[in-house]
């Protein structure tokens, strides 16, 4: 099987390549993003290997089917920068559905610690040996309440996590998990009732800016939102005017909605475009991170085997356990 393996990066190698060899297959590794104008580097590939940034349109999915392309091979879970209903029956659209839910609900964790307790700022501050602590009292957690949007994998984490520091949790979710020991509320309710918000649902048409200016006026003044899922479920207009407001005391941002092309990216040399973003970046209870959360050595190794091994069962006929369509 051969595999045209899109924007790839260092880190993406070092797992790859010895499982291509593992698994007797040749990857075709480009730094490209899989773009209209680059699709014709996978010409004579079996599969196409793609990350979260990665837009595939109906367009693009018509081109792979005539360059007879039977698979693409998503290093994610989440699978909305496909266009699934353009791919039924066409072509096979296989995932990564579980990989470390732990490591992204880690890292949410940390950026809550990170923005409520300013240890990003104190961090500069001390290497420039400004040891004020003037302007960085952050909340206690414990006995604090979280609102967790989403309860499966990465939601279920998170809850066990915040438990640990004795928080109170309410959860909303399409469908309510009866084992777990949380308070589901709906959605208005669970907004005023939590002193943290913490989204851990899909990116669908349902959760597209679930995070609106409506949502965010019926929340607590100095409510703390983390958002490790994906950058559309925030409008993110509407949480520049709840900070400036004030109603909202700090953000962790791992995704943002237009995060394509400019995360994972090293522009510190070039003039930032997008005005919305270089604007979030001006507010010191702010954190963004360049989707990250997944990233530990555990994750990665994980996306790998079950990446190659989406690709050997679509290679030997076998059940395609993971298939999206
Ligand atoms: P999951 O499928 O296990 O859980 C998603 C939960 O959201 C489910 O319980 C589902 O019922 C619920 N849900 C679906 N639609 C909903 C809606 N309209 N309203 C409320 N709840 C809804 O997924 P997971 O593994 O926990 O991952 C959650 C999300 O985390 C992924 O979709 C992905 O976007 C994101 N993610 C981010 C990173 C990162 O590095 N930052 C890594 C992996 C996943």
């Amino acid at each position: 099987m051969k595999i045209a393996f899109y924007t790839t990066k260092p880190y993406d190698r070092i797992w790859f390549e010895p499982m291509a060899e593992g698994y007797k297959m040749e990857i075709i590794f480009l730094e490209a993003p899989c773009k209209p104008n680059t699709l014709n580097l996978a010409e004579g590939c079996d599969a196409i290997c793609i990350f979260i940034n990665d837009q595939i349109t109906k367009d693009m999915i018509d081109r792979l089917c005539e360059m007879k392309v039977k698979a693409i091979l998503l290093r994610s879970a989440g699978f909305n920068h496909v266009d699934i209903e353009a791919a039924k029956g066409r072509i096979h659209i296989l995932r990564v559905p579980s990989y470390s839910p732990e490591a992204v609900a880690e890292y949410a964790a940390a950026m809550l610690l990170t923005v409520n307790r300013f240890t990003h700022r104190a961090y500069t501050r001390t290497r420039d040996f400004n040891m004020s602590i003037n302007g960085l009292m952050g909340t206690t957690l414990y006995q604090k309440t979280a609102g967790i949007i989403g309860t499966g994998k990465i939601g279920q984490s998170m809850i066990r996590i915040l438990k640990g520091f004795d928080m109170k949790i309410y959860a909303y979710d399409l469908y309510p998990n009866p084992d777990l020991d949380v308070e589901y509320l709906d959605l208005p309710e669970l907004f005023a009732k939590s002193d943290i918000i913490s989204l851990h649902c899909p990116l669908t048409k349902e959760t597209h800016h679930i995070i609106d200016k409506e949502a965010i006026c019926k929340m607590q003044e100095g409510v703390y939102l983390i958002n490790t899922s994906r950058g559309a479920l925030i409008d993110t207009n509407a949480l520049i005017e709840g900070l400036l407001s004030r109603k909202i005391a700090g953000v962790g941002l791992d995704v943002y909605e237009e995060e394509s092309g400019v995360f994972f990216e090293d522009l510190s040399d070039k003039i930032i475009q997008d005005e919305t973003l270089a604007r979030l970046m001006t507010f010191p209870n702010v954190l963004v991170t360049s989707h990250m959360g997944f990233f530990t050595t555990e994750a990665m190794q994980a996306i790998a085997i079950e990446t190659m091994e989406n690709a050997y069962a679509l290679e030997h006929g076998l059940e395609l356990v993971n298939k999206v369509c």
